[in-house]
């Protein structure tokens, strides 16, 4: 769909992907002004499709949108679309046990103008890509460093918004974890480098002598849709987690003492992902024996058969499509 400023949004429509093309000098090239979304179709045993939480990136979308000065959308309308190119693409949702078709909806500003300042012309895409499972060989642990120079985003910028410039930010940091055997970067505040963030593309959470903890949402963390569902989901159980500033000092402490029982992340692409080994300044904590714990094991389950069919979307978290 396009957007002019005075006009709202229009025409929009289902064309077959292919290149675009953009005059080079489009705001997006040069100041940023981008905001993206991604999330995953399933299909269940009976061959449905199904979408998790669809409405809350169209929301979280917003969200975005307005911290970078661009247009809102119409949520309802942008999820009828969606479904209605899903039903254009059903044949490339897989069918495949553990695959899905991931789905990134983005807004770009694609007004030529060589100035900062918000453009008044975007242009709304969703694109589709079949993924295979991210575990492979089974859920496993992963190895985290913790970033101590470089931060992702700071109070009053935009790490709360899913905006391209905190992922370029990232990228340094990204870059020297993994050439040392790291998945992922854990992110501290930017202010004093105390408090944990977030992790590369989710967010985390830690079982600190059977409490259940994840850093609470500050303005610079993203609102992740898999953190709040876990979040429910653990209410719903009885079992509620605390939204609170964790520190560094004090996961070394429970970790020293025993109590740091397991770190997971949360997030679209691995839904849960244990962690098996964190790294900060230059020392090591193995969390669990470097093994999947239970509970991270077992949120893992209830997720991943919710969002595929195998278990009753209790909290109503699926919109589905029948397959044509
Ligand atoms: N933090 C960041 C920086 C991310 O890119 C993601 C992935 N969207 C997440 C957290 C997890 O969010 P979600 O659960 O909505 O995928």
């Amino acid at each position: 769909a396009d957007y002019v400023k005075g006009m709202g949004w229009q025409n929009a429509r289902i064309t077959p992907y292919a290149p675009i093309s953009l005059d080079p000098a489009s705001i997006v090239f040069h100041y940023g002004q981008t905001v993206f979304e991604g999330l995953k179709a399933y299909r269940s045993k009976d061959q449905s499709i199904r979408l998790f939480r669809p409405e809350e990136n169209f929301r979280r979308l917003n969200q975005s949108l307005d911290r970078l000065c661009m247009p809102q959308i119409d949520e309802a309308n942008a999820l009828e679309g969606l479904l209605e190119l899903l039903k254009v693409e059903e044949e490339w949702i897989p069918k495949l046990e553990g695959n899905s078709l991931y789905i990134r909806p983005f807004v770009i500003a694609t007004e030529a103008f060589l100035g900062v300042a918000p453009a008044t012309t975007y242009q709304f895409y969703i694109i589709l890509s079949p993924v295979g499972s991210y575990y492979e060989e089974g859920i496993h642990p992963v190895k985290i460093l913790v970033e101590n120079e470089f931060v992702r985003a700071v109070k009053g910028g935009t790490g709360g918004a899913k905006t391209a410039g905190n992922y370029a930010s990232a990228l340094k940091a990204q870059e020297t974890a993994s050439s040392q055997g790291y998945s992922q970067v854990m992110w501290l505040d930017g202010v004093e480098r105390k408090y944990v963030e977030e992790v590369g593309s989710m967010n985390i959470f830690f079982k600190i002598d059977g409490e259940v903890v994840t850093p609470a949402i500050n303005g610079s963390i993203l609102e992740g849709i898999t953190r709040k569902s876990i979040i429910e989901l653990l209410a719903h159980w009885g079992t509620p987690v605390t939204e609170r500033k964790v520190s560094m000092d004090e996961l070394a402490e429970a970790h020293n003492s025993g109590k740091l029982e397991e770190v997971f992340g949360t997030g679209t692409a691995a839904v849960i992902s244990p962690v098996g080994e964190l790294n900060w300044n230059g020392k090591t904590m193995r969390i669990n024996d470097g093994i999947t714990g239970a509970l991270s094991k077992k949120l893992y389950d209830a997720l991943t058969k919710i969002q595929t069919g195998e278990n009753e979307d209790s909290l109503n978290w699926i919109t589905s499509l029948s397959p044509t």
